[in-house]
């Protein structure tokens, strides 16, 4: 997404293996056809996407503007929401909008269970639970607040109360703290790892800047194509 909207500048992925298994669950050919399928669709790809995805699709969103997105498109219209069924399901639920979700997950937060969830609410009655929408509807379910990174980390920020359950990567634990050194945040499960985000290493990157390798290069007509998509989502929010 960095290098499409910037193509001038130079965007480096220090570990090319660290891709995202999410993206890898909506491969291009079968969207192509699933799009032949639902001509009258409006697709809507999260970010989390291949930039080829990208440029079959209407509009792009996050996980923070998902609900957004979906709002800014006509009630009667069918959306075909891809990759992550989860995602899709928060914003249906919140959008009230006609969504046809593409079977795929994110492997790190679907794993993470109702019965996990009841198990860390035993453990710290006092806490509120903060997960993120690429978490199953049964966990979302029994959540106090469903957000985006930023959000969960702004809603503790802004919220009086000392104790959180975490419902989403782990990673997400140095930002909580950092902002919020006198709250107390537990995981909702401690398998929350990405594999594929932890390839990055300090050294990697460290590797990578003296490099200047290894470049995102995305080829100029997929870029051009997926720019609709994505600077409809900036527009809108
Ligand atoms: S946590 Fe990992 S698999 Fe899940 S969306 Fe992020 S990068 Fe992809």
């Amino acid at each position: 997404t960095a290098s499409i909207l910037s193509p001038e500048k130079i965007v480096l992925l220090p570990e090319i293996k660290a891709g995202c298994p999410l993206a890898d669950m909506a491969p291009a050919e079968k969207v192509k056809n699933k799009i032949k399928e639902l001509p009258e669709a409006v697709v809507v790809s999260y970010v989390n996407s291949s930039a080829t995805v990208k440029s079959l699709s209407d509009y792009c969103c996050t996980s923070a503007n998902a609900v957004q997105i979906a709002r800014s498109i006509p009630a009667e219209k069918e959306i075909l929401f891809l990759p992550d069924m989860n995602l899709a399901d928060f914003t249906a639920k919140k959008s009230k909008r006609k969504i046809i979700p593409w079977p795929g997950f994110c492997p790190t937060h679907h794993l993470l269970t109702r019965d996990d969830v009841i198990k860390a609410k035993e453990l710290h009655p006092q806490a509120l639970l903060l997960v993120h929408p690429e978490c199953r509807p049964k966990v979302c379910n029994l959540a106090d607040y469903i957000g985006s990174t930023r959000g969960i980390i702004e809603f503790a920020s802004n919220n009086l109360v000392k104790e959180y359950i975490i419902g989403t990567e782990l990673g997400i634990f140095h930002p909580l703290k950092k902002n919020n050194p006198n709250e107390h945040f537990f995981p909702a499960s401690e398998n929350m790892i990405c594999q594929n985000m932890k390839l990055i290493t300090l050294e990697k990157v460290l590797h990578s800047l003296k490099k200047l390798e290894p470049q995102v290069i995305v080829p100029d007509d997929i870029r051009k194509k997926s720019l609709k998509a994505l600077n409809r989502m900036i527009e809108i929010g």
